[in-house]
């Protein structure tokens, strides 16, 4: 194995990038953009390729910082004390929106949309980093300001979004500004929560943990369930609409619980077992190993949960404190109330469930992995 002094983007491009590994995170260019380097950027496939080679200074951090690289993985378990196989977490619970607004629009229960406008509100971040909707089921990544910013990002889609390259277009663009916004003492933009997929939250940890701009923005991380990504287009490959019948045109709203669910215009639903969408996943998501996303402050998804609601695993200290105000503050509502006994029994369930997962997700990885070393 290379030193960490002798890496640079050319291992990316052969470790990661060339064997089909590259999940599109645009962590890598997010670096080196936002520190001015500017020796990548995102090319028009969604990878990142270099822009100026010559002004690559070799210092490797776009290789450290990769979610699919494991040079800083040991450091990273240990800061978060993690265990195996979620990770570390406090407390979990099913919890939804007490919001009317939010609940029209969200995946599951809204509470990834009611914690980002309770942050927002409270003034505990200047805006969060979502995926907004662009048409029917496309997503750019926006840094949403207001509270309808964030319920127009509500809801999933599962295609990438490069959530990571957002915050380096603004502070690469923008960096003078941001000196400028520093020195005149303005509260705007300093401090921002992230919504993001496993591999997400793992490349903006990975720069924390190196102490990097512009992970330093980011107080707050929310982390997505994530078994795989795919897009429409991803769904009408391999037969798989004739399959079942589906017209893609016809899709209202797609989730991920148990099962793929396809929620049609015309009110009928599918439900699809993951095994079936699994030859749509990429590489990358087949040798992806984190399911609960194990380093984010709060993390949710769908499963376990009943029909609107989130199930919510709740990680670090600032997890905690985060959503116990936004429950005393009635953004948000558990589904067990205060109840010891019920809250237990809920808790015992979801665990079985989000542990099956993960387990299983672990077991394709290091299939997939074996898969590609012989
Ligand atoms: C790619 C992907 C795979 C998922 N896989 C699973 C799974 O296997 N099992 C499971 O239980 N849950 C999965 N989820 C999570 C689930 O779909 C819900 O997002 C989660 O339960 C939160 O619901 P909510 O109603 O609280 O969120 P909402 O209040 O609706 O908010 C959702 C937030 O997610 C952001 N977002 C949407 N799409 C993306 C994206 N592609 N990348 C980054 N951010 C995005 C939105 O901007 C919004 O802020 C997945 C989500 C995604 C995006
Ligand atoms: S300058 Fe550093 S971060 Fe940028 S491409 Fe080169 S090695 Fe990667
Ligand atoms: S950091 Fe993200 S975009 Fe860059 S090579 Fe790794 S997975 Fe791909
Ligand atoms: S399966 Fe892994 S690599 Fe694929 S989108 Fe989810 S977290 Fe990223």
């Amino acid at each position: 194995m290379k030193s960490r002094k002798d890496l640079s983007f050319e291992d990316l491009l052969d470790e990661v990038i060339h064997k089909d590994l590259c999940n599109r995170c645009g962590g890598c260019v997010s670096f080196c953009s936002a520190n001015s380097i500017d020796a990548l950027k995102i090319g028009k496939d969604g990878f990142p390729e270099y822009k100026y080679k010559d002004k690559c200074l070799e210092c490797g951090i776009c290789y450290l910082i990769c979610p699919k690289t494991r040079t800083l993985e040991e450091e990273l378990k240990s800061h978060f004390d993690w265990r195996y196989p979620l990770g570390n977490f406090i407390d979990v619970f099913s919890a939804r929106s007490t919001d009317e607004d939010v609940l029209k629009v969200a995946t599951d229960g809204g509470v990834v949309t009611s914690i980002l406008i309770y942050l927002l509100e409270n003034k505990v971040i200047d805006g969060a980093i979502v995926s907004k909707r662009m048409g029917t089921h496309g997503r750019k990544p926006i840094i949403a300001k207001t509270r309808s910013d964030i319920i127009d990002a509500a809801g999933s889609s599962f295609a990438e979004t490069q959530h990571l390259d957002e915050l380096g277009n603004i502070y690469s663009t923008s960096f003078p500004i941001i000196k400028v916004i520093k020195e005149s003492a303005s509260e705007s933009m300093k401090k921002l929560a992230i919504v993001g997929t496993p591999c997400q939250i793992e490349a903006i940890r990975k720069m924390q943990l190196l102490n990097i701009v512009p992970s330093n923005l980011i107080i707050f991380t929310i982390g997505l369930f994530c078994m795989q990504c795919f897009t429409i287009e991803d769904l009408s490959k391999k037969n798989f609409a004739k399959t079942h019948k589906i017209d893609l045109d016809d899709i209202e709203k797609v989730n991920i619980k148990e099962n793929l669910i396809l929620k049609m215009k015309s009110n009928v639903s599918f439900h699809i077992p993951l095994d079936e969408i699994e030859e749509i996943a990429r590489p990358a998501c087949l040798a992806c190993n984190d399911f609960s996303n194990e380093f984010a402050d709060i993390s949710v998804g769908g499963v376990g949960s009943q029909d609107g609601y989130t199930t919510v695993m709740v990680r670090t200290s600032i997890g905690k404190q985060v959503y116990a105000e936004a429950l005393y503050q009635h953004y948000v509502e558990n589904s067990h109330g205060l109840c010891h006994e019920s809250r237990k029994v809920n808790e015992k369930s979801l665990l079985r469930i989000i542990k099956d997962f993960a387990v299983r997700k672990k077991i394709r990885s290091e299939e997939k992995n074996k898969s590609m070393n012989k």
